[in-house]
């Protein structure tokens, strides 16, 4: 990190450096991203984090994370079949499915041999076990903290290599001319920081900050708008995954938690007027009892499933208790659905708990009894997390957990503009389906092959010559940022009040561009969004402590207008439910679209909708001399 004169704009002066990469994020993508540039030679960069310990990584987990990988169990596979399985997601080209395929087993490695607890049995083999959408028992698990073991394992790697990590720094700019990235503008307490590099890494998670009804860790933002504002593509926005989960306390309410059969009920906004309101909407209260039941292991609102009155039925009831009759949903532990239950649920439900030592006696008692001898760890997650079953109802809503579509990127993770390498959840990988932990496997694999990519082809020659450029051209930008900041100061405090902006707009998200979309109610929220970010930008009011919140909502409404765009042309294209959200409109005719990419472009508020076809997965040559030849040569990156 080489230290330059720090920029004077407007009388006030702030600080600059140079380096040769600046690694965006401490998730594990960014760490893994930091470790294998030192490694490869690039060793002067540095890693900058709005907080060190935020984030979806380090911060979240379920009932058994998954990291997925080639199989190792008794199965045949192969790096073409993952692929296979991976493309067959629909909305992923051929070529990443392939790259995520052949990466796993030396991503997996790699954490193995930094001692995130992989297990395996005596002779050495990472069994593994089947998830959804994999046809070779591929996924493993650490438990339910893998991801935050991963972190902390490259962490310490990271830490121990020496690399400086910038802990309080928000991104707020991508410095950006002539579709070639040049630096960031980052907000720090003591104020702006410059930092001047040709390699920006976006290690920024999923732009989770739009959403109320969520089930990422509070801490988690993103910076997807950030980098939309500077002309980076969006693809397969569309794309996420709801589920039911806890609020107060966030944490998917899969497994154990749905198959002891909880008791649903809506409540007002005060808590009075209880409501059991599965049973009218089921045709038999067998069927509302199974539905409940198969939640458990079909965690994601899946519009497949809603079919015969299959299990997502309960998130859109769930869904219009909350947004349609303006209620609060919770699950309560301590009552039984109705009494005689057990004698109702189908012979899956009833099969599975009677394995699980569930009597007759263990059925006449509470779902917080039979959670209890089932899966004890289960209820002392939440008692450990302030909240106890016995004594209180846990509320729940329809939530956003991961976005499987994000920032477009090639196959070395380089966005359409020069230089931004947008890696982990920040990127759009996925299409429509992706198998469970294929997130995790993917938060490694971006990683590696952008810092391949910077090492061979991104390495400035004279650095002085650089800056001085950069300082030059750059500038404008600076200052535009700085000035945004200092007219949100400026306002007078009986402003738009920022902190009910940001509820407002959250709200509106998880209610209108959630799991459930109609096109009417999507228009009235990009107009909302709209307007809301001329708003921001005009009235918006605070104090010095807020300039950071007010960066947040700024983009966060960029985000919201590029992610509610694409929505709504999606379903202005004909396209119908599909992956995990219910489209109202457009029923009965089957456009989803799965061999193509909603490509979306931002740019001076203008916004660009189109198609990309996917690519095959590639039918290359494979001849062991020739791939040797292209490798010493160095023609991997063309
Ligand atoms: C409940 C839940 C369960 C999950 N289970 C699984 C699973 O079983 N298997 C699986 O594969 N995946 C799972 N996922 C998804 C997976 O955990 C994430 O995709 C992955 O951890 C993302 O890692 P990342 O490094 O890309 O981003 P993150 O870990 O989110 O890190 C982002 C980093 O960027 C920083 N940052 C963000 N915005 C800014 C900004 N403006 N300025 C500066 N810094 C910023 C953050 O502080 C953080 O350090 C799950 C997700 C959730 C929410």
């Amino acid at each position: 990190m080489i230290k330059f004169d720090s920029i004077t704009i407007q009388e006030d002066t702030f600080p600059c450096v140079y380096c040769d990469a600046v690694i965006v994020g401490t998730g594990c993508a960014g760490f893994n991203c930091a470790d294998t540039l030192w490694n490869l030679g690039v060793k002067d960069i540095i890693v900058i984090s709005n907080g060190i310990n935020s984030g979806t990584s380090r911060n979240t987990g379920s009932d058994k994370q998954t990291f997925y990988k080639l199989s190792q169990s008794k199965e045949k596979d192969s790096i073409y079949d993952m692929a296979k399985d991976l493309f067959e997601g629909g909305g992923i080209h051929g070529d990443h499915a392939l790259v995520e395929a052949a990466l796993s087993l030396r991503n997996f490695y790699k954490l193995a041999g930094l001692g995130v607890p992989f297990p395996h049995d005596k002779y050495g083999l990472y069994v593994g076990y089947r998830t959804d959408h994999d046809s070779s028992s591929r996924a493993t698990s650490a438990g339910p903290l893998t991801s935050k073991y991963m972190t902390e394992a490259l962490e310490k790697s990271v830490k121990s290599k020496g690399i400086p990590i910038l802990d309080d720094m928000q991104l707020v700019k991508l410095l950006v001319k002539d579709n070639e990235a040049y630096g960031l503008v980052a907000l720090s307490k003591d104020g702006y920081k410059i930092v001047f590099s040709p390699n920006i890494v976006l290690a920024t998670g999923g732009p989770a900050g739009m959403y109320r009804d969520s089930v990422f860790p509070p801490s988690q933002v993103g910076a997807t708008g950030v980098a939309f504002a500077v002309g980076c593509d969006g693809v397969n926005l569309t794309e996420w995954q709801y589920g039911i989960a806890s609020t107060k306390f966030r944490w998917n309410l899969s497994g154990t938690y749905q198959q002891v059969v909880p008791r649903y009920v809506s409540t007002d906004q005060e808590g009075n007027d209880p409501k059991d309101f599965l049973f009218e909407h089921f045709s038999t209260r067998q069927k509302a009892i199974d539905a409940v039941f198969l939640k458990g292991y079909q965690w994601p609102f899946d519009a497949k499933k809603l079919e015969n009155e299959g299990s997502s039925n309960i998130d859109l009831l769930v869904y219009e208790e909350i947004y349609k009759k303006n209620r609060r949903v919770w699950l309560d532990y301590t009552t039984n659905i109705c009494d005689d239950w057990f004698s109702i649920i189908g012979p899956e439900g009833k099969e599975y708990l009677q394995k699980c030592g569930i009597t007759e006696e263990d059925a006449k008692k509470s779902p917080l009894h039979r959670l209890r001898k089932i899966n004890p760890e289960a209820y002392d997650l939440y008692k450990n997390n302030g909240i106890d079953l016995e004594k209180e109802k846990l509320e729940i809503a329809v939530c956003a957990q991961h976005n499987n579509g994000g920032l477009k990127v090639d196959i070395y993770w380089q966005s359409n503009i020069k230089g931004i390498f947008p890696i982990g959840e920040a990127a759009g990988i996925y299409g429509v389906y992706r198998p469970g932990g294929s997130a995790l496997n993917s938060t490694q694999t971006g990683s590696v092959r952008c810092a391949e990519y910077i090492k061979a082809k991104r390495r400035i020659e004279d650095v002085e010559d650089y800056v001085k450029y950069a300082f030059d051209e750059l500038l404008d930008s600076v200052k535009e940022t700085i000035n945004l900041g200092s007219a949100f100061l400026k306002q007078k405090e009986d402003g738009l009040n920022i902190y009910e902006l940001d509820i407002k707009l959250k709200k509106r998200m998880s209610e209108k561009a959630g799991a459930i979309r109609r096109l009417d109610l999507l228009k009235e929220a990009l107009n909302e969004a709209k307007e809301d970010l001329s708003l921001v930008v005009e009235k918006a009011s605070g104090r010095k402590i807020d300039i950071n919140m007010f960066f947040y909502t700024y983009y966060n409404l960029i985000s919201q207008i590029c992610y509610i765009s694409a929505m709504i042309a999606y379903i202005e294209n004909g396209g119908t439910s599909r992956g995990s959200y219910l489209v109202v409109d457009n029923q009965g005719n089957e456009k989803t679209f799965m061999d193509r990419i909603l490509v979306t472009s931002y740019l001076n508020g203008n916004i660009k909708n189109y198609w990309e076809k996917v690519r095959p997965i590639p039918e290359h040559d494979t001849w062991f001399e020739n791939v040797w030849r292209d490798y010493r040569e160095g023609n991997l990156f063309d």
